[in-house]
């Protein structure tokens, strides 16, 4: 029997909902690309419920102890002797989300003897050492696709908000003002921009789609292209590199996975290549932007305005300073995980656990490193230093 530990935020500071403020989700049976959502053989939750934090146990709870299974769930992930690691040494599987991740460094891979499987609930196995995964034969799976479309909208949402300076608007009002000409003075219209991302992957591809009938320029740049017919009805642009892309471009979102290619891609040489005024949107790896570099920019008004909700590490320190630098539109790592993306992320960590155990395959697009080496998504989208 497995012991299955699940590293999870906490529950609001008010405690778990007993209500919520809508009763239902919309139902969709399929994601832009035909793939099929979740299909566990049943689930435990309401969706719709907050499962991600701890005492909503992504749902996992009665499922797992039916079977014979240990649950252990907890928050405790990076002080000296937490929970996380003293729960590691036996433990066979471990699941986070990337908004809480447990960091499993090949240090602590090393001494969790037992484990044979990570899963992602979400998407992005930064978190995890590959390397070391590799080496030690753990299974490392995510809910490819689960909330690409949930990060897109936030995308589309910190565009329009720093573009047409939402944050401090709101903010007058809530101090009682009435200051138009404060709100309006870094404020402007994204109808022209030219909007380009870096990647065009679900997500990216999604930001692309949804910004389209703003009447804007479309730009990307991806190892990949995408097909000659999606390329003529979105009218974008192909650059060949980032480099290439972000002199042309008023607003860049950046959608890219972390991996030796792109971390620290935006540093200053970058950033200084961008028109003086451009948005940088990063809701993919903070680690991507070089952390002072950005800040500078913004001190500097290279950058007019800086948002995406991922930060390093995770939970950021008090004293980050993206969090007091100018003209940000920063949120926590929330943009894969509303109520509707958790349905989806539950129900797809309980179908690569019920296919796990059964000794039945997880699905491709699930994996990330199996059997020693980057497998499925992973094999496309991942890229190891060894
Ligand atoms: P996809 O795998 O669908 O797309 C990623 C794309 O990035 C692929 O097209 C890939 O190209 C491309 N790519 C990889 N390396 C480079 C590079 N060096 N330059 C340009 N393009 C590159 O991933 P998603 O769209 O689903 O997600 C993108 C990232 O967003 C994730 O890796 C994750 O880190 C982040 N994310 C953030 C979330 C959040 O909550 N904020 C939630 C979900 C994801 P190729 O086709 O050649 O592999």
């Amino acid at each position: 029997m497995a012991k299955v530990l699940c590293v999870l935020y906490d529950d609001p500071v008010d405690g778990y909902p007993t209500t919520y403020a809508r009763d239902d989700l919309p139902r969709i049976e399929r994601y832009p690309s035909g793939q099929t959502l979740p299909t566990p053989s049943a689930v435990d939750f309401t969706p719709g419920h907050l499962l991600g934090s701890v005492s909503g146990e992504l749902g996992l709870r009665k499922f797992l102890e039916s079977q014979g299974h240990t649950l252990v769930v907890t928050s405790d992930k990076d002080t000296a002797d937490s929970t996380f690691d003293r729960e590691l040494v036996d433990a066979d599987v471990v699941i986070s989300q990337p908004f809480w991740p447990a960091y499993l460094t090949a240090e602590r891979m090393a001494k969790a003897k037992n484990l044979k499987l990570a899963i992602t609930a979400g998407i992005g196995s930064d978190h995890v050492d590959l390397d070391a995964a590799i080496q030690h034969g753990v299974t490392v799976a995510e809910v490819t696709y689960c909330n690409s479309i949930s990060v897109a909208e936030h995308v589309v949402m910190m565009i329009l908000s720093l573009v047409r300076n939402y944050l401090p608007s709101h903010k007058w009002v809530l101090d009682g003002g009435w200051n138009i000409a404060d709100c309006v003075a870094r404020s402007y219209d994204v109808e022209g921009m030219h909007v380009g991302t870096v990647a065009s992957g679900r997500i990216g591809l999604a930001v692309l789609r949804r910004l389209a009938p703003f009447d804007v320029h479309l730009h990307y740049t991806d190892r990949h292209r995408l097909p000659e017919e999606v390329e003529r009805e979105l009218n974008v642009t192909f650059h060949p590199s980032a480099a290439d892309m972000v002199p042309f471009c008023d607003v860049v979102t950046i959608n890219a996975p972390l991996h030796p290619e792109t971390e620290g891609l935006f540093d200053d040489e970058m950033l200084a290549s961008m028109k003086r005024g451009a948005y940088l949107i990063n809701t993919a790896r903070a680690r991507i932007a070089d952390r002072d570099a950005v800040v500078r920019a913004l001190e500097s008004g290279q950058l007019a305005g800086y948002a995406g909700d991922v930060w390093f590490p995770q939970p950021a320190p008090a004293d980050h300073p993206w969090r007091t630098m100018p003209h940000h539109g920063m949120t926590p790592h929330i943009s894969g995980s509303s109520l509707s993306a958790q349905a989806r992320y539950a129900a797809g960590t309980r179908e690569i656990l019920e296919a796990w155990f059964a000794g039945t395959p997880i699905r491709d697009e699930y994996l990330i490193v199996d059997r020693g080496k980057l497998a499925g998504t992973g094999a496309h989208s991942y890229s190891v230093t060894r």
